[in-house]
């Protein structure tokens, strides 16, 4: 192969060099790798690499201090899941690179300054005189291949490289001071390693040395024994390409910090509009024309197309629509050519285009950790918006996609590039290339594999599975920037803060878990549907997950469930567990029920110490299994889940299908005002064993096993409330929700009641 394309500025450094091929995979592999990380050694006219060379500089470069079956063996092992950080370690022990903190551009510079930079850059690959020749094992090569290798001793030390190179400095970076000039010339004569010789003379000292200006030209590749001019052609080349790729990275940075930083403010901001005091007219309004009607059709709640997906609502849609925006402006704007270019030297679409796949990649590292927030149980963003959490898990799905779309674009693009240039199939043995693939795919099987149909019909399948791809599109992700810049460029900080966040939720989790401490849940069967759970001696409000870690071999597994009642046992009842039923046993469960407690509402009490009433629906996976057992260890995970404020509006309704009645109990028990509850319930059983305790003095129609008209129902409300307004307060399943939706929306448009809707959504 004659010429190698130039597809980024570590490529540039590997290629167009014939000296920097002699730089390269030496048995001194120490300086091979300081070689690729000095970022000065960029361009050489020299002209010629073979392709076996090539392969092997490649393969020396992507391996330093090992041999690259070993070290990919080590490094797959390693980084297989959660080892991660001790392959890091490993990792950074074998790199001598000069690590970067924060991003370019924030933090990070490249080729500042760019003046000194190029002259460096035009001559690091010439023959000094103390260039050693070097041995290639294993290589068969013809002198033509022979590879010389320029140590940083040699460059901090040889008289004509550093007299040169002052000259140049002196010729092109007018304007800069001196101190910069020498903090520089220390940092860079002898390369862009961590660890690196002083050069022998200062950059005065070079300067003073010269005797008399110089007037022969040299250029990369060539013997460099004397003080000469770098060629200005060489030196512009590189010039703007160092300049215009060091500002299309510095862009990449500000444009990924802004889709984070917005994405993350605009929720809190908005959220923050419910405080300011505008007339209930005009937020019914708003919300019933711009926020809670679905944003096509009359569904929401209830899958689209057999199960792809949600219909987001117009106020979830808007933000999506801003977080597409925002990632396709940013990913289409700010570019810049600039030649004649060192490393796309007459070919404006290969520099074009490689900024668009840095661009992609930096964006999709960018959404990472925005992408695992929005998925989080313990997020920040619960905290302080009143966004709920099926919000923010839609959220997470459009940002999923939209990242997985972008690795995909840089995942192309770099293919295109490789394959245009003949160096894939070298390229694509490179660890960083097998990793990079790594992520894409993951990132590309999670997007399937995490439809709706999916997650109802096997959610435990889907959440492992899920969990598994994610892990490893991170690791996957981690490798590809490691083996490509080590630590010298930032990238990795996206894939920290994704671990961050990450780390965060589970600590949390793992915190609220402790904090109960291990318990014994007391479980009675209602009827054939339902079951009650009963958990002593804990406080939680909204909802917790409970894990019941000897019910199956699957001790992880955890569901959430909302709290139906803060109960202390006081009187006896009653009741008959499903196994006694089935033993055909006479033994009585006792257990002592509190109707005092019941009422009394930790949300708005604070916490009574006293114990956690559940009720649960049977379905197909845990729920079912535990009818079969009547006390059992359980862990819960609390507390869960946002109380919304109703008290905007003296009356509330609250509309309730089946076991969607437990969410709804803390409402009706805090509402300051006058409340109505609506129930529609198949069977008695649940009502019995509800009604009898926690609903005792609320008003109150219960449907069973006929269907409520909502229609009609909120019209009659909606009427009684009059100008006071009233809050809906719908908790069932998707059908009901979506219907309560639309009437909700319709009777709000109409302007005659101000009205509020909230959804307790059971799924997600
Ligand atoms: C905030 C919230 C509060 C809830 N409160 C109650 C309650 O008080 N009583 C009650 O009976 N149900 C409640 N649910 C629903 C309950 O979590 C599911 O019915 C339960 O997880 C099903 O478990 P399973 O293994 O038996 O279900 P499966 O038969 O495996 O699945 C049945 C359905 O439950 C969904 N599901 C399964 N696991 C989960 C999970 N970990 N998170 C979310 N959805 C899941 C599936 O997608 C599927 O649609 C609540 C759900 C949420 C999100």
């Amino acid at each position: 192969m004659s010429e190698i394309e130039h597809v980024s500025a570590n490529d540039l450094e590997l290629s167009r060099s014939r000296t920097l091929a002699r730089l390269i995979c030496s048995h001194h592999v120490y300086h091979a790798a300081e070689a690729f990380q000095d970022r000065s050694i960029t361009y050489c006219a020299s002209r010629r690499v073979s392709q076996r060379s090539w392969s092997n500089i490649r393969n020396c470069f992507a391996y330093p201090g090992g041999t690259s079956d070993n070290m990919a063996r080590l490094n797959a092992l390693s980084a297989v899941f959660l080892l991660l950080p001790a392959a890091m370690c490993m990792d950074m022990a074998l790199t001598n690179t000069r690590n970067g903190h924060g991003l370019i551009g924030y933090g990070i510079n490249m080729y500042k300054p760019n003046c000194a930079f190029a002259c460096r850059a035009a001559i690091s690959s010439c023959t000094l005189d103390c260039s050693t020749m070097m041995e290639m094992e294993g290589m068969a090569m013809s002198m033509d291949d022979m590879m010389m290798e320029t140590s940083a001793e040699c460059y901090a030390t040889d008289n004509a490289f550093l007299q040169t190179m002052a000259y140049c400095i002196s010729q092109k970076c007018e304007g800069l001071r001196k101190w910069e000039l020498e903090k520089y010339w220390k940092d860079n004569i002898p390369g862009t390693s961590a660890v690196q010789p002083d050069p022998k003379w200062t950059y005065q000292e070079s300067l003073d040395k010269i005797r008399s200006a110089p007037n022969e030209t040299v250029a990369g590749g060539d013997p460099l024994n004397q003080t000469m001019l770098v060629s200005e052609d060489d030196w512009l080349a590189i010039w703007n390409a160092q300049d215009s790729f060091e500002e299309a990275e510095g862009k990449h940075g500000k444009y990924s910090i802004i889709v984070i930083v917005t994405c993350f403010a605009l929720p809190i901001a908005l959220s923050f509009l419910r405080f300011v005091p505008l007339p209930n007219t005009l937020v019914t309004q708003f919300n019933a024309w711009v926020i809670d009607p679905p944003l096509w059709g009359t569904k929401q709640k209830q899958p689209l197309a057999g199960g792809l997906g949600l219909m987001p609502t117009r106020g979830q849609a808007l933000f999506i629509g801003y977080i597409l925006l925002i990632n396709v402006v940013l990913s289409s704007v700010g570019y810049r050519s600039s030649q004649p270019n060192a490393w796309y030297p007459g070919s404006v679409r290969n520099e074009i285009i490689t900024l668009v796949a840095n661009r992609v990649g930096a964006l999709s590292f960018a959404n990472l950790p925005l992408l695992i927030l929005y998925s989080s149980r313990n997020n920040i963003l619960f905290w302080v918006t009143d966004w709920s959490h099926s919000t923010f898990l839609l959220l997470h799905r459009w940002v999923g996609g939209i990242a997985t779309i972008q690795a995909i674009l840089h995942s192309i693009i770099y293919l295109q590039l490789r394959i245009e240039a003949h160096t894939h199939a070298e390229e694509s043995k490179l660890p960083y290339w097998i990793w990079g693939i790594v992520g894409t795919l993951s990132m590309s099987l999670l997007l399937p594999s995490s439809v709706l149909y999916i997650r109802h019909k096997a959610y435990e399948l889907f959440l492992a599975w899920h969990v598994a791809l994610s892990i490893l599109t991170i690791v996957g992700c981690y490798y590809h920037i490691l083996f490509r810049f080590a630590h010298q460029w930032g990238y990795e900080m996206w894939i920290w803060a994704a671990m961050a966040v990450w780390g965060f939720d589970r600590v949390l989790r793992m915190l609220r878990m402790a904090k109960n401490g291990l318990r014994s849940a007391v479980v009675t069967k209602v009827d054939d549907d339902y079951v009650r759970v009963d958990v002593p001696d804990v406080a939680a409000t909204g909802h917790a997950y409970l894990y019941f870690p000897t019910l199956t071999w699957q001790f992880w597994e955890n569901h959430p469930f909302s709290v139906a009642s803060t109960a202390t046992p006081q009187f006896v009842r009653k009741s008959k567990s499903l196994r006694d039923e089935e033993s055909g046993s006479s033994k009585k469960d006792e257990l002592k029920i509190s109707t005092a407690a019941a009422s009394s509402d930790s949300s708005t009490h604070g916490p009574a110490k006293l114990g956690l009433t559940f009720f649960l629906r049977r379905q197909g996976g845990l729920t079912q299994q535990l009818v079969s057992r009547d006390s059992l260890p359980v862990f819960v995970e609390s507390s869960y889940g946002t109380h919304v404020d109703t008290s905007r509006f003296p009356h509330l309704v609250c509309i309730a299908g089946g076991i969607g009645i437990t969410a709804v109990l803390p409402y009706l028990r805090s509402h300051p005002g006058s409340s109505k509850l609506y129930w529609g319930v198949r069977s008695a059983g649940i009502v019995h064993a509800i009604d009898d305790e926690l609903l005792k003095n609320v008003d109150k129609e219960v449907f069973v096993g006929s269907r409520m008209n909502i229609r009609e129902v909120l019209q009659e409300e909606a009427a009684y409330a009059g100008e006071g307004g009233v809050t809906i307060l719908v908790s069932g399943p998707g059908g009901m929700a979506d219907e309560a939706r639309i009437v909700v929306s319709e009777i709000g448009r109409q302007g005659k009641v101000n009205m509020r809707l909230v959804d307790e959504a059971f799924s997600w």
